[in-house]
C-alpha cells in the first residue's frame, strides 16, 4: 500500500460496542501494529440523540480491556484532536460554509412533509427514490419567500453526473452511478453536521490512510469522495478503503442479538477472555494464511495483512468462541488464572476475599483449569468448598438415600477414618479397594454417592482431590450427614 499508515476505529456508540464493532476495531488495530503505523480511535457522537456519555465510557474501557491499545483518540490525546466529533463543531460548520461559497453545495428549504410526498411519487413511477434537485438552483426571489415562510435550510451536496469509481482492497474495482446517489445532507435545519460530512472531513485532517471498516459502509463511499472533492483533496492523497465482510449468525441470517451479536460486556460478564474474544474475531473475515485456530496478539500484529482478508461473509459460531475460550483458560498461568477467578468467586458471593478463602481457591484451581470454558463457570464449581449450610442438592437427594447407596457410604465412612494421611492419591486407594475390589460395585455408582455426599452435586471437580481439599475431617462430616438423610 505504500504511504505512512493511519488508520481509525471511529465508533458511534449508541449502545455498548458488539461483536462487529470490535471485529472492525481489532482488524484496524492489528493493521497499525503490524505496519508499524498508527491507530486513531475516534469517537463519532454527532448524533446526540442517541450517543450519550455513559455509552462512550464504555467503548473506552471495552478497547482496554481487550488490549486494542490507540495512539490518538480518548485519553491519550494526540495532533490531530479534539477526538469526539463533539468537539470539533466548529471545524465541520466552516467546511460546509466553504462548499455552500464554492457552490458545491446549497441551501435546501423542502420539508419533511414534501419529500415525503415526492418520494412517494418516485416510488410510484418506479423511479430511484432520492433528492430530485428542486433547490439546486433557487433564486434569490424564492430564497427570500422560503425565508419569509419561516422554512428552516439544510445544507445539500451537489452530486455531478455520472459515477464514482475506487478501488477497495478487499472488493477490488468499486462504480457508483450517482443516479442512485442523489444530492445528501451534509447539515441539518438546527446546524448539526451528518456522518458524511464529519467522517470525510476528519478522514482528511487527521490523515487518514487506510479505513477499514465493515461492508455495510460501502453505500456511503461516493458520498465521502464527493466531500474530498469539495475540500480540494488530490485523488492519491483519498484515503485507501478496504470494506470488511459481513459477520452473519449461525443461521445465516445477518448476525443480531438472537443469533450471536450481543455487546462485548455480554461475553466478559460471562467470563470470556480478551485474548479469546480477540482471537475467535481475528478470524472472522480474515486467516493467517494456514488452518490454525489458536493466535495469539502477538502473532495477530505479526501476520495481519488485508490481503488475507475475505470478501465473503463470515459466519459468527458461537461454539467455536467457547473452545478457543476453554484453550486461551488452560493456557493461563496459576496467578493468571487466580486473578481473574476472583471476581466471578465474589461477585456470586461463594468468598468474600479473605486471605484464606483465597489460599484454598489458589489450591482448587488446579483441579478445574482443565474442565472449565468460561470463568462464570469457576463459581459454581468451587461453591462446595466454601458453602455455609451444606446440603445436598434436593434433585440429588434420592441418589444417597437408597440401601445400596447408604452401605456405600457407611462403608466409605470405616474405610475413610482409618487414613492416617489425607491426599488425592489415599484417598483414592482406599475407596477402590473397598468399594470397587471388595463389594464388586461399578465406580459410577460408588464413586457417584461420595461425590454427592462430599459436594452436595453430582457435577463437581475430580473427586478425590475435591475430597482432599475438604479435608478428612469435613469429608466424613459431609458423608455422615447425607447417610442421615
Ligand atoms: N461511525 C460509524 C459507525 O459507527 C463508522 C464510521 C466509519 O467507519 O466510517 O457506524
Amino acid at each position: 500500500m505504500g504511504k505512512e499508515v493511519r488508520v481509525r476505529f471511529a465508533p458511534s456508540p449508541t449502545g455498548d460496542l458488539h461483536v462487529g464493532n470490535i471485529r472492525t476495531a481489532l482488524f484496524d488495530w492489528a493493521y497499525a501494529r503490524h505496519t508499524g503505523g498508527t491507530f486513531i480511535f475516534r469517537i463519532e457522537d454527532t448524533d446526540t440523540t442517541r450517543v450519550t456519555d455513559e455509552y462512550i465510557q464504555a467503548a473506552i474501557d471495552t478497547l482496554k480491556w481487550l488490549g486494542l491499545d490507540w495512539d490518538e483518540g480518548p485519553e491519550v490525546g494526540g495532533p490531530n484532536g479534539p477526538y469526539l466529533q463533539s468537539q470539533r463543531l466548529d471545524i465541520y460548520a466552516q467546511w460546509a460554509q466553504k462548499f455552500l461559497d464554492q457552490k458545491d453545495a446549497y441551501y435546501c428549504y423542502c420539508t419533511p412533509v414534501e419529500l415525503e410526498a415526492r418520494r412517494e411519487a418516485q416510488r410510484a413511477a418506479n423511479v430511484a427514490p432520492g433528492y430530485d434537485g428542486q433547490c439546486r438552483d433557487l433564486t434569490d426571489a424564492q430564497i427570500a419567500d422560503y425565508k419569509a415562510q419561516g422554512r428552516e435550510a439544510v445544507v445539500r451536496m451537489r452530486m455531478p453526473d455520472g459515477g464514482t469509481t475506487f478501488t477497495d482492497e478487499i472488493r477490488g474495482e468499486v462504480t457508483f452511478d450517482h443516479k442512485f446517489v442523489p444530492d445528501f445532507v451534509l447539515v441539518r435545519g438546527d446546524g448539526s453536521p451528518l456522518y458524511t460530512l464529519a467522517v470525510a472531513v476528519d478522514d482528511i485532517m487527521m490523515k487518514v490512510s487506510h479505513v477499514l471498516r465493515g461492508e455495510d459502509l460501502l453505500s456511503s463511499t461516493p458520498r465521502q469522495i464527493r466531500v474530498y472533492q469539495a475540500m480540494g483533496v488530490k485523488p492519491e492523497d483519498y484515503p485507501t478503503f478496504a470494506h470488511l465482510p459481513f459477520v452473519m449468525g449461525q443461521d445465516n441470517a445477518k448476525l443480531s442479538k438472537r443469533n450471536g451479536e450481543v455487546s462485548i460486556a455480554w461475553y466478559r460478564e460471562r467470563g470470556f477472555l480478551p485474548e479469546a474474544i480477540c482471537n475467535y474475531l481475528a478470524l472472522l473475515g480474515w486467516s493467517p494464511g494456514d488452518d490454525r485456530e489458536n493466535v495469539t496478539m502477538k502473532e495477530l500484529t505479526e501476520l495481519f495483512t488485508v490481503d488475507k482478508v475475505h470478501s465473503s461473509p463470515a459466519r459468527f459460531d458461537m461454539k467455536k468462541l467457547e473452545a478457543i475460550n476453554g484453550d486461551k483458560i488452560r493456557a493461563l498461568t496459576p496467578d493468571e488464572f487466580l486473578n481473574w477467578s476472583l471476581p466471578f468467586l465474589t461477585k456470586a458471593a461463594v468468598i468474600s476475599g479473605t486471605d484464606a478463602e483465597i489460599a484454598v481457591v489458589k489450591a482448587a484451581l488446579p483441579i478445574i483449569q482443565e474442565r472449565i470454558v468460561t470463568l462464570a463457570e469457576v463459581p459454581a464449581m468451587l461453591n462446595f468448598l466454601f458453602v455455609k449450610n451444606f446440603a445436598v442438592a434436593e434433585d440429588c437427594v434420592s441418589k444417597v438415600n437408597d440401601a445400596a447407596a447408604k452401605s456405600v457410604l457407611t462403608r466409605s465412612i470405616s474405610e475413610l477414618k482409618k487414613l492416617t494421611t489425607w491426599t488425592h492419591d489415599s484417598i483414592e486407594a482406599a475407596l477402590r479397594s473397598s468399594l470397587i475390589e471388595d463389594m464388586g460395585l461399578k465406580p459410577r455408582i460408588a464413586f457417584g454417592a461420595v461425590r454427592i455426599a462430599t459436594t452436595g452435586s453430582n457435577i463437581s471437580p475430580p473427586l478425590f482431590e475435591s475430597m482432599e481439599l475438604l479435608g478428612q475431617e469435613v469429608s466424613l462430616q459431609r458423608i455422615k450427614l447425607a447417610l442421615a438423610l
